[in-house]
């Protein structure tokens, strides 16, 4: 059995509309152990929500603990007067992003407790939110240094083997992507020894075409290509220019009704729970198992390729085949097959 997973991504949100798991009320009852843990909370909030965020007022005691802390929409405030109107400007003026906006989130130290609770919380903008696409661009979401870019590419260059394990790898590799891309998502989980059981992802790109393409999903199984023997599934689909287009993937731990289970549980996660009109399959029973249990109202289809492939297998005959293969693809009544 598989013990819970670990979830290290936090932004899921669905095209850059809002963290739909947090209500309003639920963030301002929030406490939180220091202003560290506040702060990665609302600069989550802000990356899942469409905007940036800036650090404003700090009050703190003689010792030097933080008594009082403020962040605001990196939109907030207005260009001072005196700048619109200086005539004697050498350099051209840079854009104006600032659109007083009043959106804001400050934090409190409570004495009794010693824990940090939430003061303010303004969520009404003044302004256009960002998309999944777009929220990257906002200073406070681009925290990485050079170093951590290098690194990152390195990684990705030597296949990650600077790392102890492959699995500590992959799981760092994946992590470090969603430092770097806005709504990447990945969810993995453990077996009773701590080893790396199953583990999902998928980008943002792929986010965005389940959301254009993600009527009919094809889910399928490699067996045993990779070095580790596990079943690596694809989620695919097909985009307007018939091309294949890749919604997701998972390594396995095995071909079992759990895992299988597991894994569409993750994918639906991953895309705000639009579930496909129509699914295909290898005709895999686990497979079947699992679509049953997570998409009961969805169409479940055969792939035609392993139907062909097995009609070649089991059926004697060029003629009889073929007789097949046109039973499937094209209009041909019972008695004509009969014929046959
Ligand atoms: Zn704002």
């Amino acid at each position: 059995m598989c013990s819970t997973g670990v979830n290290f991504v936090q932004f899921s949100s669905w095209e850059g509309s809002g963290n739909q798991d947090v209500d309003i009320n639920q963030i301002k009852n929030m406490k939180f152990d220091s202003v560290d843990d506040a702060r990665s909370f609302y600069l989550g909030y802000a990356k899942g929500n469409g905007f940036g965020i800036r650090a404003t007022n700090l009050d703190h005691d003689r010792k030097g603990r933080v008594l009082r802390r403020k962040w605001v929409c990196d939109k907030q405030g207005s260009r001072r007067e005196e700048y619109l109107t200086n005539k004697d400007r050498k350099r051209k003026p840079r854009l104006q992003t600032r659109q007083n906006c009043k959106a804001c989130f400050s934090i409190g130290l409570d004495s009794d407790t010693l824990k940090y609770s939430v003061r303010v919380f303004m969520d009404d903008h003044s302004h256009k939110l960002a998309t999944f696409r777009e929220v990257s661009s906002h200073r406070s979401h681009r925290n990485l240094d050079e170093g951590d870019y290098a690194q990152i590419d390195a990684m990705g260059k030597n296949c990650i083997r600077a790392f102890e394990s492959d699995s500590q790898a992959a799981i760092s590799y994946l992590e470090s992507k969603a430092f770097t891309e806005a709504n990447f998502y990945c969810r993995f989980n453990t077996d009773d020894d701590d080893r790396l059981a199953n583990i999902f992802w998928r980008d943002s790109h792929s986010l965005f075409e389940y959301k254009c393409f993600g009527d009919v999903l094809v889910f399928d199984t490699t067996y045993k290509t990779n070095a580790y023997g596990k079943p690596l599934v694809l989620f695919v689909g097909v985009n307007n220019h018939s091309a294949t287009c890749v919604f997701g993937a998972a390594l396995l731990l095995d071909e079992t009704f759990t895992s299988y289970k597991w894994a569409l549980t993750k994918l639906m996660d991953s895309m705000g729970s639009k579930h496909p009109l129509s699914i295909m399959t290898d005709g895999d029973e686990a497979m079947r198992q699992a679509i049953d249990e997570v998409f009961p109202n969805c169409q479940h289809r055969v792939c035609g390729w392993h139907v062909a492939r097995n009609t070649c297998a089991h059926i004697n005959g060029p003629k009889k085949s073929s007789a097949f293969r046109s039973f499937i693809f094209d209009h041909i009544d019972e008695d004509k097959f009969d014929e046959c």
